[in-house]
């Protein structure tokens, strides 16, 4: 884990990690530390930041905002290893589905990766509380604070203001932490702005070295830059519209100008796809991010993000059957040039991970056999631990990829 560890230093000096925590976490409460000097000095200063929050941002407090300190000791165990175990059979699911999909090798453990990764929040958001991690929150840097209140406060305002939507999917969660996350750091910033201290911030670099870090971060990196691209056209009424018509997904936070020009994708029909004696375990929306980074993880970043690049839809959904596993993608492209150009790029990545092509587009993997079938603006990826040439015959392939896919008429928000 030396690589993390680095990593996280890495994080923590360059970028605020901020986390708003999702409501599940509401039952895990600290014990009340006492009103000590740093406490009374932390919520003096958080007092300060709500008042001028509110001239910056022009949205009220409606409640009273709570400080709790805790301990990162406290915040591995409750919002680490706790959460985890509970989640302990999504999580499962996703470390099998991300090895499948080549974003992790065979020996990690996505279960130490999430409980590690608690370990890295500085500060989070519960509803209309704010929790400051003790050890790492240092009131010195009166400046640091003082960001860093303004954003989980937006966090704060978003609870009191906005509506969250309902989420189902990867892509569509990326895109609304997009959106809140990008809130919170433009208002942080306009709020040191108003403060007369600036800040410079960097720009995030078009390279990652890991797949996880970089999909973990991608509301931050991106979210940023939509929301700012939003509020430079259109002010505050703007961004607070964004809550109205809400993203759906990572395309959309990724060419801001997609969003603008009300660009929606399709929703992608794999259910007319008899798949008999398996049982459906998960079904996914990855989307445009997800893509670039399973494709980025293994060859070069510039051809990846092109080859992701003019998704419109995708449906994945992962099966099993006793030991054995089967997963369906389809992804849908704009143009045939897209559907080629990702083709293209699916062979490098087969290539990159030395797949034994058996024939044309179809790989044997050490613990997957994988194929993948384009028909003009569309690919279906199919892959499993057992051979599928006897697999496929069984599916109604041919069938469902001769099926219209299904249009979104309109956006129900729209
Ligand atoms: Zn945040």
């Amino acid at each position: 884990m030396k690589d993390l560890r680095k990593n996280r230093f890495l994080i923590i000096g360059s970028l605020i990690i901020i986390i708003l925590l999702t409501i599940s976490l509401f039952t895990i409460k600290p014990h009340q530390i006492e009103r000590d000097e740093y406490f009374i000095k932390a919520k003096a200063l958080l007092n300060d930041v709500i008042e001028g929050l509110v001239k910056v941002r022009g949205l009220a407090f409606t409640n009273t905002v709570d400080l709790r300190v805790v301990s990162i000791e406290w915040v591995k165990e409750n919002w680490g290893r706790r959460l985890v175990e509970e989640t302990s059979r999504e999580v499962m699911i996703e470390e099998e589905i991300y090895k499948l999909l080549f974003l992790i090798p065979e020996n990690t453990s996505l279960k130490k990766i999430r409980i590690e990764q608690s370990g890295w929040i500085l500060a989070a958001t519960i509803g209309h509380e704010i929790y400051i991690v003790r050890d790492y929150f240092e009131l010195t840097d009166e400046f640091k604070v003082r960001e860093i209140f303004a954003h989980e406060l937006t966090h704060v305002l978003q609870s009191m203001h906005f509506k969250q939507p309902e989420i189902k999917f990867h892509d569509e969660k990326q895109a609304w932490n997009s959106l809140i996350e990008g809130d919170a750091i433009l208002t942080a910033e306009m709020y040191m702005k108003f403060l007369n201290f600036s800040l410079s911030f960097k720009n995030s670099s078009k390279s990652f070295k890991d797949p996880l870090i970089e999909i973990w971060l991608f509301p931050y990196n991106y979210g940023k830059k939509f929301v700012k691209k939003v509020f430079e056209d259109q002010g505050w009424i703007g961004v607070n519209n964004l809550y109205l018509r809400v993203p759906k997904s990572t395309t959309e936070i990724m060419h801001p100008d997609k969003y603008m020009r009300a660009w929606r994708f399709n929703e992608i029909d794999l259910d007319s796809m008899k798949v008999e004696g398996w049982d459906r375990v998960k079904v996914e929306r990855f989307g445009e991010h997800f893509i670039f980074v399973i494709l980025g993880t293994h060859i070069p970043i510039e051809i990846a993000m092109k080859a992701a690049e003019g998704w419109i839809g995708d449906k994945f959904i992962y099966y099993k059957k006793g030991s054995d596993y089967l997963f369906l993608w389809r992804i849908l492209w704009e143009c045939e040039n897209d559907s080629d150009e990702f083709e293209e790029a699916f062979n490098r990545l087969m290539s990159a991970l030395n797949g034994i092509e058996l024939s044309q587009n179809y790989w044997k993997m050490p613990k997957q056999y994988i194929y993948l079938m384009k028909k003009s603006f569309e690919v279906l990826i199919i892959s499993s631990s057992i051979e599928l040439k006897g697999l496929l015959n069984e599916l109604s392939i041919h069938e469902m990829m001769s099926n219209p896919i299904i249009f979104n008429t309109l956006r129900e928000d729209g």
